[in-house]
């Protein structure tokens, strides 16, 4: 294989990997077993008390879903899926106004 070649071959590979996620992807990943059941989820959870992370509402207040949320969205981050550092735990209108582009951690607001 030519040097040319092997340079093409990794600049492609690159840019696969900076492409984002799409959709249906994203779909089935929240609904697998591997994250349901991941270390990452779990401890984000458990970090969590039960709580939103943003605004501090519980079940207790009212709220009937607590998501796991992935600071750094997978979209275009997909390597970030099972990091623990890359999930907070959020209310569904918490995770409503954060939209797929924000990366900002809302656990230290
Ligand atoms: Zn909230």
């Amino acid at each position: 294989m030519r040097l040319d070649e092997i340079l093409d071959g990794m600049l492609r590979a690159e840019a696969e990997k900076q492409k984002p996620t799409d959709r249906d992807k994203r779909k089935a990943f929240y609904a697998s077993k591997e994250w349901r059941n991941s270390k990452a989820r779990y401890q984000a959870l458990a970090a969590s008390g039960g709580k939103c992370q943003a605004c501090g509402a519980s079940p207790t207040d009212g709220v009937t879903r607590l998501v796991v949320d992935h600071i750094k969205p997978i979209r275009k981050n997909w390597m970030l899926r099972f990091a623990p550092a890359n999930c907070q735990v959020l209310c569904q209108s918490c995770n409503l106004g954060k939209s797929s582009d924000s990366e900002e951690d809302w656990r230290a607001l």
